[in-house]
């Protein structure tokens, strides 16, 4: 049978040697450690080097980022070039995968060491960068390409078009199967 009180004594013993034992307890924000060098924090972008071709906008996975272009004259050489007039990076979308620093020709897109991200409603996590806010609740939708007309030697190639035409192409290259040539 256990003594009495050997209990307490232990953990009294257990609570000094912690009393006196060095503490490993950090106290954040006051101690912050250091980061590592390809750390991802929160995204920013230089807008004078920023050229505008919207390809950080087009790979976004989570549709984080939104730009509003106009054409401007820089050089007064009479041909305007692509401006981002407005330019927002949604944090509250962003997964930090950089795939937008990647592909930013100019590298003016890059993450800072900021990690520390707060705010009371997921709009005003939406950072503007351009001249002009851009709305961050619009889910934006980057402009897409063109496909390319298929040229009159594709269309010799035997490629058989399809859907609604293709069977309205199908009637008009079979006459005889016209209600009215049978009954001629
Ligand atoms: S880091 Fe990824 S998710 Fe965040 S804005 Fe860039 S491409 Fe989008
Ligand atoms: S990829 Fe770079 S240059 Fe192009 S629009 Fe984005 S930030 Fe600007």
């Amino acid at each position: 049978m256990p003594q009495l009180g050997q209990g307490t004594l232990k953990g009294m013993g257990i609570t000094i040697k912690h009393l006196f034992s060095k503490k490993i307890t950090r106290q954040y924000p006051e101690y912050k450690r250091d980061l590592p060098e390809r750390a991802r924090g929160m995204l920013t972008v230089d807008m004078d080097r920023c050229i505008a071709c919207l390809q950080c906008m087009r790979v976004c996975p989570d549709h984080c980022i939104s730009i509003e272009q106009e054409k401007r004259d820089f050089d007064g050489s009479g041909k305007p070039k692509p401006y981002a007039i407005g330019f927002v990076i949604d944090d509250s979308r962003c997964m930090y995968c950089s795939l937008c620093v990647e592909v930013c020709p100019v590298n003016c897109i890059y993450h800072t060491e900021e990690f520390e991200v707060q705010a009371y409603n997921r709009l005003e996590l939406a950072r503007q960068f351009g001249e002009r806010p851009v709305d961050p609740t619009i889910d934006p939708q980057p402009p897409t390409k063109k496909k390319p007309k298929k040229s009159a030697k594709d269309g010799a190639k035997g490629e058989k078009p399809k859907g609604k035409k293709a069977a309205e192409g199908d009637t008009e290259k079979s006459p005889e199967e016209k209600p009215g040539e049978d009954a001629a």
